[in-house]
């Protein structure tokens, strides 16, 4: 029996080695591990012994040698192999352990330089892997210290590694040889093309802990906070979206990807504090989005409540050292938005649409009722918010904040009683004489009804339905203003 033995990470390798020189095994290493193995009394074989060449070019070839990867990768079974080894004088390789310079570890150091990086990306030591990997049939591979001693106890057990061990082996093998590879595709993609690299990164749970879950994609720029959850991800984008549609200061606060409150202000503080109105009760827990870099003063009146995230462009150094003193709040800097299409899954494939990007400008607007309405600007904010508000929505607004936000139901006078609600516990004052958006048309004029009667002024929705004169005849009945934008905002 024979092994090679090649670690950068020498944790367990005398152990491992003195097991199975134990049991007879004759010991390769390269020179690193010699030396520790020699100091510890374990008897081994130099490579440059095997290969005839020394160790060259800074250590940059020490295995890549026929000698070696024709002991790991011939068949033990050709007799045409066998022919070629025993011509060449190559010695079947049996075991192998190598584990890899620590590439990772090297770059992750904020300071270490390009040349510095390049030294770490080994070359020797994934070629034995995946060589010995290739040929699992017949090599045990270990890049796992954790391995050795399961390995060892095969083999004083049963002097052979039974064959699903060795399968188990060669998958961790490129397992780790593919998340090698990764790690430094990503560092230089950002160091010499400077491309944001796509990070896989395994997240604690998804919607709920028995659910395993990975994140894929671009890293986001995280400055404080624990690790962000799948939820969390879910809502970033959601609070994100809506601030984005703005130009003036906006700020959103988001409940399982619907705004619980948003509004625009002349400043984001402003905002801030007509958003957190809407529903004070349901911001508990939120995600807040502004579309401004968040300043030390909105970051004062953020950290009153408990916050899950805060995602804005930026922070100033004050508005950071504030929110950082909350352990549990997470804040992440990024103004990207509607990045690539929209997917969604199905039991059976995917679907892909294009983002719904499509703004509605005073323009597009036809008006249906004798009454036209006063407030054009706030129509549309009211409109802005409810297309990223779950279907049925119905969204109540007001001076440029929601009152009421209705989401998610399963018909558009549920929706309409759920925004009712939510106006009546927390801004009842202010429902005379509101607006209302409707992501699509009335079936019936039941919604128009309803509407008057709580004191809604004015209505904007797309139109559509069969029954829309009912609907316009209801608000002239009633003495309401309402407009169509010809578009619908369904959001499943
Ligand atoms: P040692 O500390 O024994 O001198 O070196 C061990 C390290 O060298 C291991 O991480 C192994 O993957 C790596 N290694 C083995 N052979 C080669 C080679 O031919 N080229 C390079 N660049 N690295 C090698």
């Amino acid at each position: 029996m024979r092994a090679l033995v090649s670690v950068s990470d020498k944790t367990g390798v005398v152990e491992f080695c003195q097991g199975l020189a134990e049991l007879g095994c004759e010991i390769i290493s390269t020179g690193g591990t010699a030396k520790v193995l020699k100091e510890n009394g374990v008897k081994t074989l130099d490579i440059s012994e095997v290969t005839g060449f020394p160790e060259m070019l800074d250590g940059r070839v020490k295995t890549l040698h026929p000698k070696i990867h024709g002991g790991l990768l011939a068949l033990r079974d050709n007799p045409e192999h066998a022919a070629v080894c025993r011509k060449h004088d190559i010695t079947f390789i049996d075991i192998v352990a190598v584990n890899l310079y620590p590439f990772e570890q090297t770059v992750a150091k904020p300071d270490t330089a390009l040349a510095e990086a390049i030294e770490n990306i080994d070359i020797g030591g994934p070629s034995m892997l995946r060589s010995a990997a290739k040929n699992y049939r017949a090599v045990t591979v270990l890049t796992d210290p954790k391995d050795y001693a399961p390995v060892l106890a095969e083999l004083r057990k049963n002097k052979t590694v039974p064959l699903e061990v060795k399968e188990y082996l060669a998958v961790k093998v490129f397992e780790r040889t593919a998340a090698y590879d990764k790690a430094i595709s990503d560092y230089l993609n950002k160091a010499l093309l400077h491309k944001t690299p796509t990070i896989t990164q395994t997240l604690r749970y998804g919607e709920n802990p028995h659910q395993n879950a990975v994140y894929i994609g671009k890293p986001y720029t995280q400055l404080h906070g624990k690790e962000l959850s799948f939820n969390n991800i879910i809502d970033i984008d959601a609070a994100q979206n809506i601030v984005a549609d703005f130009d003036e200061p906006a700020v959103a606060i988001v409940k399982h990807t619907n705004p619980c409150g948003a509004a625009i202000g002349a400043t984001p503080e402003e905002a801030y504090d007509k958003a957190l109105a809407c529903d004070p009760v349901s911001a508990y827990g939120g995600i807040v989005g502004v579309n401004r870099p968040v300043s030390a003063e909105l970051a004062e009146r953020v950290a009153k409540l408990f916050v899950e995230v805060v995602v804005a462009p930026d922070f100033t150094p004050d508005a950071l050292a504030k929110l950082r003193e909350k352990k549990n709040i997470r804040l992440i800097k990024t103004d990207l938005t509607y990045n690539g299409p929209d997917v969604k899954r199905t039991n059976n494939g995917y679907l892909v649409q294009d983002r719904d990007r499509m703004l509605t400008a005073e323009k597009d607007l036809r008006l249906q009722t004798k009454k036209s309405p006063q407030d054009l600007r706030n129509l549309l904010f009211a409109w802005k918010i409810c297309r990223h508000v779950k279907s049925n929505a119905i969204v109540l607004a007001r001076d440029g904040a929601t009152i009421g936000v209705g989401a998610g139901q399963m018909s558009r006078i549920d929706a309409l009683d759920c925004a009712v609600k939510k106006a009546r516990e927390h801004n009842a004052e202010k429902l005379p004489g509101c607006l209302l958006a409707s992501d699509a048309y009335f079936p019936f004029r039941d919604v128009v009804d309803s509407a008057a009667k709580i004191g809604v002024r004015e209505i904007i929705q797309p139109g559509g339905s069969v029954r829309d004169a009912e609907s316009i005849a209801a608000c002239d009945e009633h003495g309401l203003a309402m407009v169509f934008t010809g578009r619908r905002h369904f959001k499943h």
